[in-house]
């Protein structure tokens, strides 16, 4: 039972509003175990709305149009439904009371373009309207269904629950292919997608083919790359078992090539991982931030109760501030020894078990004759200090960005005791 959606409005073609409605629908559809293969976006013309569904019809077993059934002349999609059924469009006297009754309600007289809204495409059923003017319809196209539903995002959502996903839903159970769908992104830092995606290409190639499982790479910027298992299950205990197993396998893969880039699952940030790491521990942390300005900091205090964990930080962005607040040694500011010396100085002013630094050069231009990007991450755990030197790539923001992620990672690291990556190139 494959749907397809078809979102009509030239207002989406011109980038003049986003298609929410069929990223809705997608997820909604996902959630439910009911593949869709192809979302169109088609303009307000009549001969191209026609295209629209014969092709969605030719592909797909089921559609869902929405948009273009409200009562001005640019609404056309009734007409374009009657045309594919190949039937006349009936006026439904009982929708026309139903619109007047609504119009008389507010106060108003009804515009006569609002009669249109209750033409029907001969043969269809009406999904009733409880928020807007504008009724849905479910029309039968030789044994495949069409489902229209208005533009406006809330009016479309619940019709969407109250008769669409029904009515699919016993169709699917009537096909005997109720199926559902779970999945699980894997979180990583410190590596790019191409390397990730050849680190798993052998698996990548043999699930091709169905299986029920499928893996996607998400590039997200400054959060690292995530790797997104889907599985297809007959029922929830199958979906879950066969993603189990392929995490297994995909995080055994990205090991054995990587060491230990995983950070996270599903929604967990990077600070949520290092909440969970010291809570643990019961252990607290406090940050000395150069290039970074506070961005460790802020990230952190993402992560509520985080005061249980996080005792503070000292932006000591001039390099007096480091000599006089952190006790480092006077010389180059961005060194290995400086960062060891922030985390020590900033662990003991604050009293805390961890100490964390980051200090290096944002750009543009180089300092010291050191190139941007240069980065050194200090950590001072209960009195063991040690550094973390990076090469980070990208222009001043991407640099301290990366920066405060490499640092919180470089901190799990050592919490975990694994290696951390020297860089990110
Ligand atoms: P109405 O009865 O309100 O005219 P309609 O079915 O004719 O509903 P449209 O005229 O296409 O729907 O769209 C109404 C409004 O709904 C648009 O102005 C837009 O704000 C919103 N809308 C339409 N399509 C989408 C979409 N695909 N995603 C998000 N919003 C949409
Ligand atoms: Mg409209």
């Amino acid at each position: 039972m494959r749907v397809e959606i078809v979102a009509v409005g030239t207002e989406l073609l011109l980038g003049q509003i986003p298609d929410t409605n069929s990223q809705w629908l997608g997820e909604r559809l996902a959630a439910n175990g009911i593949p869709s293969h192809f979302h169109q976006h088609v303009g307000d013309n009549h001969e191209r709305i026609v295209l629209a569904f014969r092709t969605a019809l030719a592909r797909s077993d089921a559609m869902i149009v929405c948009g273009g059934l409200g009562p001005t002349q640019d609404d056309i999609t009734r007409a374009a439904l009657a045309e594919v059924m190949n039937v006349p469009l009936d006026r439904d006297e009982g929708l026309v009371a139903k619109i007047r009754a609504m119009f008389e309600s507010r106060g108003r007289a009804m515009p006569d373009n609002n009669l249109l809204q209750a033409d029907v495409p001969r043969g269809a059923s009406i999904i009733a309207q409880t928020r807007g003017t504008a009724p849905g319809l479910i029309c039968a196209v030789g044994l495949k269904v069409v489902y229209a539903v208005p533009g406006v995002p809330n009016e479309m959502s619940e019709m969407f629950e109250r008769a669409i996903l029904p009515d699919l839903l016993s169709r699917q159970r009537q096909a005997g292919e109720t199926a559902v769908i779970r999945s699980r992104v894997l979180r990583t830092w410190g590596t790019s997608e191409s390397a990730l995606a050849e680190a798993v290409s052998a698996r990548f190639d043999a699930l091709e083919d169905g299986g029920g499982v499928t893996i996607a790479f998400l590039a997200s910027g400054i959060e690292g790359i995530k790797v997104r298992l889907t599985a297809r299950g007959e029922n929830d205990d199958e979906a879950w078992a066969l993603l189990a197993e392929e995490e297994r396998y995909v995080r055994t893969l990205i090991n054995e090539r990587f060491g230990d880039i995983i950070f996270g699952v599903d929604d967990e940030s990077m600070e949520d991982v290092i909440a969970q790491r010291l809570i643990g521990r019961g252990a607290t942390l406090a940050l000395a931030e150069s290039l970074t300005g506070g961005l460790i900091a802020s990230r952190l205090v993402n992560v509520a109760g985080a005061s249980q964990w996080f005792r503070g930080g000292v932006v000591s962005y001039a390099s007096q501030v480091k000599f006089d607040l952190l006790h480092v040694p006077e010389g180059p500011v961005v060194s290995p020894e400086a960062a060891e010396a922030m985390a020590r100085g900033v662990r003991e002013l604050f009293g805390a078990d961890i100490g964390l630094s980051v200090t290096g050069v944002a750009g543009p231009e180089e300092q010291d004759g050191l190139a941007p990007g240069t980065v050194f991450v200090g950590l001072d755990l209960g009195g063991r200090v040690e550094h973390v030197a990076l090469r980070l790539p990208g222009d001043r923001p991407r640099v301290r960005a990366y920066s405060a992620i490499s640092a919180l990672d470089a901190l799990r690291r050592a919490l975990d005791r694994t290696t951390p990556p020297s860089t990110l190139l």
